[in-house]
């Protein structure tokens, strides 16, 4: 049975921070995924590291369930939705963090969506000349991008190891004008915003080659009722991408 779609196991964890629901194996957790931060020992923070004001029996600490450091009441009161390290309920955060989480949960009620419900491209593997009309979407959970058309591709997302947005201006007379935009300078892919997302370049590692693969997603003209429809599917790509390399970093 292929990967994509087993319904992975989850267990409710209770930790320090909150209770959490995570897959059983480590293995089939999501790759935008988020490990909890250690929290700054109690001894090694005698003051609040926003605000600094001293602890002491009235003003207690309070530590922020995603970077783990310590604030007082005031600095630290938002409970905010924190999916990406699975935790049930909305949890207290910094003024910081919270901002993060807010702009994530976007990311979690919106664009995740359009990702699983897919989009058609035109796919081209390697340097073939010949293209594909595929429907990609992300499967449920989280952890490919499943390609179905007369082929069928499974791409894990912890394989890929580049994603490049091809775009193009709205303005007239440079409709023509396509620029290849490198994944973490691109802030302006927005589906408001004056460049349209109309395709795709992944790299990534099939497993058992040290070789990259390349694939080419091209939005499709000829249809064009679901062109809008691919540029949000390829602007949420994006926005996956980011939070993909952040999670990376850690
Ligand atoms: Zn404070
Ligand atoms: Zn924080």
């Amino acid at each position: 049975m292929s990967g994509s779609e087993a319904a992975d196991a989850k267990k409710l964890v209770r930790s320090a921070s909150g209770l959490r629901m995570v897959p059983e194996l480590r293995a089939a957790r999501s790759p935008f995924g988020l490990d909890e931060p250690p929290w700054v020992p109690d001894k090694e923070c005698p003051r609040c590291m926003q605000c600094d004001t001293k602890f002491d029996f009235i003003t207690r600490k309070h530590h922020c369930r995603r970077c783990g450091k310590c604030f007082c009441d005031k600095c630290c009161s938002k409970k905010v939705p924190l999916p990406r390290m699975c935790f049930v309920d909305p949890v207290r955060q910094c003024a910081e963090c919270a901002l993060i989480s807010q702009k994530e949960t976007e990311f979690y009620d919106k664009q995740l969506k359009v990702l699983m419900n897919g989009a058609s491209f035109f796919v081209t593997l390697g340097t073939s000349d010949k293209s594909e009309l595929m429907v990609c979407r992300l499967s449920n959970n989280q952890r490919y991008l499943v390609l179905d058309g007369n082929s069928h591709y499974e791409i894990e997302i912890v394989q890929i190891s580049t994603v490049q947005i091809l775009t193009e201006g709205f303005t007239p007379g440079e409709k023509d004008t396509h620029t290849y935009t490198s994944l973490l300078e691109s802030q302006h892919i927005t589906e408001g915003g004056n460049t349209r997302a109309i395709g795709m370049i992944l790299q990534y590692k099939v497993p058992g080659s040290e070789e990259l693969t390349q694939m080419k997603f091209t939005a499709s003209e000829d249809y064009s009722s679901n062109k809008k429809l691919s540029a949000s599917w390829l602007a949420a790509m994006h926005k996956a991408t980011k939070l993909l390399y952040e999670s990376r970093d850690q």
